[in-house]
């Protein structure tokens, strides 16, 4: 029995997974990126879906406030586009120069211990067979580091070859990941557009009477555990790191362990608050302790397999 004390021990880490947002999370607002994607959303409803210049600014903040994303909320007021060529046009333009590469975050990360404990089970160069055990363990740590951005895949792999980060993650979880390419014809018109400025600006008008929106991304709770899912990630045994009060609490209500960055004021719905991505050492000491008390049951274990050879 106590063996077995041991064993589930061993298999039941606090947190097997850290997931990133990209944008504004693991580079600064002050990079400028932020606001050039801003300015290109608003070019391309200007000149690839023929909206009013003077609308731009309103209407974007409408479709942000209420769809998590611009793309959601013009795909659910009724403008029809290929997703490629929204994200060609919105990401493919950006200064990426602006990401500056980011050793001491790559240092950090690198040198996680929760992360270390991926290549920690036995090696092969110590195998245990010579030992008459006739009970094997399983050492079955699983930690991995993903992105979980809103961007799409080829905005998030560029990103992170600035920063310099792209071999310290094992997944990004993207708008690929929850969205098939746009299957819509090109819309056909202002007419089937739904006028969301309109609708607020009468008297009592609610949110949930908007069209919904066939995009799938961050704060909206089901698609978040949807893009969980499909990347077997655990969201109870997961830290969610990102700089969105709202994807925050989101993240929150789905059961992830939250760290909200960019400011050190916690919010409702976050576990934490980080200044700076840099601040992880300092804010989250637990994944240090979490990863030395792991070690040491690792360690224990070996030992726990041969006093078990040993009474077998
Ligand atoms: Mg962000």
């Amino acid at each position: 029995m106590e063996f077995e004390d041991r064993c589930h021990k061993v298999q039941e880490p606090k947190f097997d997974c850290l997931l990133f947002d990209l944008d504004d999370t693991l580079y600064p607002l002050s990079s400028g990126i932020a606001s050039h994607v801003k300015k290109n959303i608003g070019d391309y409803m200007v000149e690839k879906l023929g909206i009013e210049e003077s609308k731009i600014e309103n209407l974007g903040n409408l479709l942000y406030k209420n769809y998590g994303t611009t793309m959601a909320g013009l795909r659910a007021i009724g403008y029809s586009f290929d997703y490629d060529e929204y994200h060609s046009f919105v990401h493919g333009r950006l200064p990426y120069e602006n990401i500056k590469p980011d050793p001491v975050l790559k240092h950090i990360l690198k040198n996680l211990r929760i992360r270390k404990l991926v290549s920690s089970s036995r090696p092969e160069s110590k195998p245990i067979s010579h030992v008459s055990c006739n009970r094997v363990l399983v050492l079955n740590w699983h930690a991995s580091l993903q992105i979980f951005t809103n961007g799409d895949k080829d905005h998030a792999v560029r990103a992170l070859k600035r920063l310099g980060l792209e071999d310290c993650f094992e997944g990004i979880i993207c708008f690929e990941t929850l969205n098939p390419p746009c299957p819509s014809p090109p819309c056909d018109g202002e007419a089937s557009i739904f006028d969301i400025a309109g609708h607020f600006s009468m008297p009592g008008a609610a949110a949930d009477e908007l069209p919904r929106t066939p995009v799938l991304c961050k704060p909206n709770v089901d698609a978040m555990e949807e893009a969980l899912r499909i990347a077997n990630v655990n969201p109870h045994k997961a830290i969610f790191f990102d700089d969105s009060v709202r994807n925050i609490q989101a993240g929150k209500r789905i059961g992830l362990h939250t760290v909200l960055v960019g400011t050190p004021q916690r919010v409702k719905g976050a576990d934490h608050a980080l200044e700076s991505i840099h601040n992880i050492r300092e804010a989250l000491p637990e994944l240090w302790e979490e990863a030395e008390k792991a070690e040491d049951v690792l360690i224990y274990s070996d030992r726990v397999a041969i006093e078990t050879s040993v009474t077998a």
